[in-house]
């Protein structure tokens, strides 16, 4: 986990770019900026696995009910990922008086 002065310029980039991960995802991005991701996750392997992971969890996380996911699994699945804020985010909301 230590960083290497040479990554440095690497890591200033996928943050810009993994700040907007989510709305990617969500298919809100500007086609500009989806290429300027796209682009920059063909040359960047470390871009490429988290889009990779995040957009299965979503599409998992959207597929399912939450109910059918154990509480533990999907701890220990957002906790792998440090998705914590998403987690914490969505089950605020998790209970809707139907
Ligand atoms: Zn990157």
């Amino acid at each position: 986990m230590s960083a290497t002065p040479h990554d440095h310029d690497q890591h200033e980039s996928c943050r810009h770019y993994l700040r907007s991960i989510s709305e990617y995802l969500d298919g809100t991005l500007s086609d500009t900026l989806c290429d300027e991701i796209e682009a920059h996750m063909a040359t960047c392997e470390n871009c490429r696995v988290v889009v990779n992971t995040l957009s299965k969890t979503v599409l998992l996380y959207r597929r399912l009910p939450s109910p059918e996911m154990p509480d533990e699994v999907k701890e220990r699945l957002f906790k792998v990922l440090d998705l914590r804020p998403y987690y914490h985010a969505d089950e605020s909301s998790e209970k809707p008086a139907e």
